[in-house]
This record gives C-alpha cells, sequence and structure tokens, in this order.
C-alpha cells in the first residue's frame, strides 16, 4: 500500500495563521509580517519532512521568526576590536551633541536651503562652512558626501582634459577597491605618475610638468607606509613649485585631522605649507559623519560647488547637521569619542579590562590599539584586553548586541579601548548569556 505523502500533513499558511498565536502576532503586528513568518516556517517545515524529520511547533516557529524578519538589519555592536576608526564598523562614533544636531534638523523642517536673514533661498554649504573656515583657517570650505567623492570632484573641476601629476609612491588603494588612478580616470584628467615608489623627488616633478598640467595630487598613504630608502617633498616645497609653474596643488589628506595629535599632518598645517585645496574625511579622525570635506581657496572651493557633479555628490542634511554638531566641539575645546578614545591613558583602558575579566572569569591581557582609517598606520596605542575561550567569538557575533573582538593564538581579545565603561557591562552580560546556553 502506498504511504501517505507526509507533506501533505502540513497545515496551508491561512491555516497557520489560524493558529491562536499567530492571530495575535497578525493583529498586533500586521498581516504582511504574519505571512512572510507563516512562509517561512512552513518552508522550513517542508525541508525538515522531507528529510525525514519533524515539522516542530509551526505556531512557536512563526512567531519566532517574525521577531527575526522585523528586526533591524543594521544594528549597533560593541567594537572590541581595539581599531578605533573601524570601517566595518561604522568608523566614527558621534558625539552626543551630534546627535542632538541630527535630531533637531531631521525631525521636521530646517533652514536647509533656505537663507532666514533674506527670506530666499540659501546654500546648505553655508551652515557649516564658517565653522571649517575658523577651524583650519582656509577662505573657503565645501561639505560633500565622503572624502572618495570630494577628491573626485576636485580634480574634475579644476582639472578636467589635462593632467595630474601624482607620486609612484602614493597610487595608494585605500580599502574595497578604492583606487586613486581608477578616481583619477573617472574625472575626466590624465594621470601622470612621478617618481618611484620609494623615492620622488621635487626634481621629478618638475620634469613632468608641461602646459598640460592642471595640478599636482598629492595623496595621504593611508594605511601603508613605505620605511627605509625613502625620499617625497614636503608639502611646502611642493607648494612653492606649483606657484612658480602656475599650477595648482591639491592634498589629499585621508583622514585629516583638526588638532595636532602628533604622526598626522593636520589640515591647518597643510594649508599653512601652501596647499590651494585640501581634502579629508568627515568620519576618520575628525570623529563625525561620513562626509568629504574640501577647504582651501575660495575661487577654487567656487569651482567645485559649481561644478555639475557636485549636485551628484552633496551632502545631505543629516551630514551637515551632524557635521556642524562634532565640530562645534572643536570650537568649544571638547572632545569627539574618536579623540577621546585614542587619548585616553592605558591605565584606565586596563581598569576596564579588569572589570570585564572579573565580571567573566576572563584574563587580562596586555595589546596595541590601532587608530584605524588609514590614519597613524605605525602608531601602537598601549592597551589591554579581556581574554576569554575562542569558542565565543561566534555567539558573541550573534549576541544582542553583537560583540565584535579578535581572536588571536588560540584566544578571543575583547579590547577595551574601544569600549565605554558601560559597554564593558553590556559584553560581560553577553558573554554570561553565551555560556549560559
Ligand atoms: C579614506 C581615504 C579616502 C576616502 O575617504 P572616504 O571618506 O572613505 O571616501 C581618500 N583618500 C585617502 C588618502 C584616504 O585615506
Amino acid at each position: 500500500m502506498q504511504q501517505e505523502n507526509p507533506l501533505r500533513a502540513l497545515p496551508s499558511v491561512n491555516d497557520l495563521l489560524a493558529d491562536p498565536r499567530v492571530a495575535e502576532l497578525e493583529a498586533e503586528r500586521g498581516h504582511a509580517l504574519a505571512v512572510a513568518a507563516a512562509r517561512t516556517a512552513l518552508a522550513e517545515a517542508r525541508e525538515s519532512v522531507g528529510d525525514g524529520g519533524e515539522p516542530g511547533d509551526l505556531g512557536a516557529r512563526t512567531v519566532a521568526l517574525a521577531g527575526e524578519i522585523a528586526a533591524p538589519r543594521l544594528r549597533r555592536v560593541l567594537n572590541a576590536t581595539g581599531v578605533v576608526v573601524h570601517t566595518n564598523l561604522g568608523r566614527a562614533p558621534l558625539a552626543d551633541e551630534a546627535l542632538e544636531r541630527v535630531r533637531e534638523a531631521a525631525a521636521g523642517y530646517s533652514n536647509l536651503e533656505y537663507d532666514l536673514d533674506e527670506g530666499a533661498r540659501g546654500s546648505r554649504q553655508d551652515h557649516v562652512a564658517p565653522l571649517l573656515r575658523e577651524l583650519t583657517g582656509a577662505e573657503a570650505a565645501l561639505v560633500v558626501n565622503n572624502n572618495a567623492a570630494a577628491v573626485l570632484l576636485a580634480v574634475a573641476a579644476l582639472a578636467e582634459g589635462r593632467d595630474v601629476l601624482v607620486s609612484r609612491g602614493e597610487l595608494v588603494e585605500i580599502g574595497d577597491g578604492f583606487r586613486i588612478p581608477d578616481v583619477l580616470a573617472r574625472s575626466g584628467a590624465r594621470l601622470v605618475e612621478v617618481g618611484t615608489t620609494n623615492r620622488t623627488r621635487v626634481e621629478d616633478y618638475e620634469r613632468a610638468l608641461g602646459d598640460r598640467t592642471a595640478l599636482i595630487l598629492r595623496v595621504h598613504q593611508s594605511n601603508f607606509r613605505i620605511v627605509g630608502f625613502t625620499d617625497s617633498p614636503d608639502p611646502g616645497t611642493l607648494a612653492r613649485l606649483a606657484e612658480e609653474r602656475g599650477v595648482l596643488l591639491v592634498d589629499d589628506l585621508g583622514s585629516g585631522v583638526l588638532p595636532d595629535i602628533g604622526g598626522e599632518p593636520t589640515v591647518a598645517a597643510s594649508l599653512a605649507a601652501g596647499a590651494h585645496l585640501v581634502t579629508f574625511s568627515g568620519d576618520k579622525l575628525l570623529g563625525g559623519p561620513q562626509a568629504g570635506i574640501a577647504v582651501g581657496r575660495a575661487d577654487l572651493v567656487e569651482r567645485l560647488r559649481r561644478h555639475p557633479l557636485h549636485r551628484a555628490l552633496r551632502a545631505d542634511k543629516l551630514t551637515l547637521a551632524a557635521l556642524e554638531g562634532t565640530l562645534g566641539l572643536y570650537r568649544s575645546g571638547r572632545e569627539t569619542p574618536v579623540l577621546r578614545m585614542l587619548g585616553e591613558p592605558a591605565e584606565a583602558v586596563r581598569s576596564r579590562a579588569e572589570r570585564l575579566a572579573e565580571l567573566t572569569g576572563g584574563r587580562v591581557e596586555h595589546t596595541v590599539a590601532r587608530a584605524g582609517g588609514g590614519s597613524l598606520p605605525t602608531t601602537d596605542l598601549e592597551s589591554f584586553a579581556c581574554a576569554l575561550e575562542e569558542g565565543l567569538a561566534e555567539p558573541l557575533r550573534r549576541a544582542d548586541p553583537p560583540v565584535i573582538g579578535i581572536v588571536r593564538d588560540g584566544v578571543l581579545l575583547l579590547d577595551c579601548r574601544t569600549l565605554t565603561d558601560d559597554e564593558v557591562e553590556e559584553a560581560a552580560r553577553a558573554v554570561n548569556v553565551c555560556r549560559s546556553r
């Protein structure tokens, strides 16, 4: 006799929606979510039954799946990697002051492009530019979507159809395939490589300068350093050469930093050395939102502003609000979370690691933290971590909130330079929940 197909015994989506628990879910959280969860639960059950297993409690599974489906995908995580500006983990955490500005600008209408004095159309660039001028000493400033956009826009607006000289030691790839030569190609300018990988002298630039040259582009080497037998002209020397020959010097600082923290060129120093335009990121060492900032000579910034690409690359109001809030901290001499984490004494980090070890039964380990974001690549920040069993790495990534550490030599290190006091408590709770499962 033929056996009945066990798949036939599974309920339909409508049957499952009639389950009182699923009906309650539907009433509370809507038909679409209940149906999506019921379909997924049934698909799982079909698979399980096909493999000779049991369908399980479909109503309970549907309710659980609804929670998973509706949970936000872009979530807060605890960064226990010790990398302060971690691109994969969203780079700079924003200061409360910046978040307040975002809330205020985003919750209702704003004067984004409205001049309140004149009662007429204004420019979105007018809100942040005065702060940037004040903090960098630049004549003018422009904010776009990110620093890659700032470099692209600068080269497109200032060198389209002409030559851009770049040292072979600076033709860098920054991460996820962002390569300076490719950006130049898209900008419509022609790249002229100058010097060698390890040594480029001012004479190399001199020889390469010609009628077609529009600008010299300096590019921060970002996440790597050439050490040993090296040479590259300082920005002052390049600026003098550019002036003499009637071309521009554009300095892409990458991370860029406002106060002198050692090891990274400041924006003001680059301008003071004579760079005509300087570009840098909003969410690296600056500690603000994702943004690209171009500061420099007013006529050049105006050319960027008027270029058609600007419209495609412009910063949105949330970015501008967060950036204004972040820059306001610098003006009033307060610290961004990024600078606080970079500058915190190792002893304070050690006491957090001790607390975490005490709460989790881990062991305190001496570590080296990093600035990240292509900045200070050779600077070791003394740090401390709580070392735990390696097997916790995966469950902690699935915890709520997820905790991201570093696995090294068979242990999981939770570096406490990038955790706050409160986050240490949260991380400890997550560890103990994972262990009790
Ligand atoms: C990071 C970086 C960029 C790109 O900046 P984003 O803000 O990530 O677009 C460009 N140039 C250099 C040298 C960098 O380090």
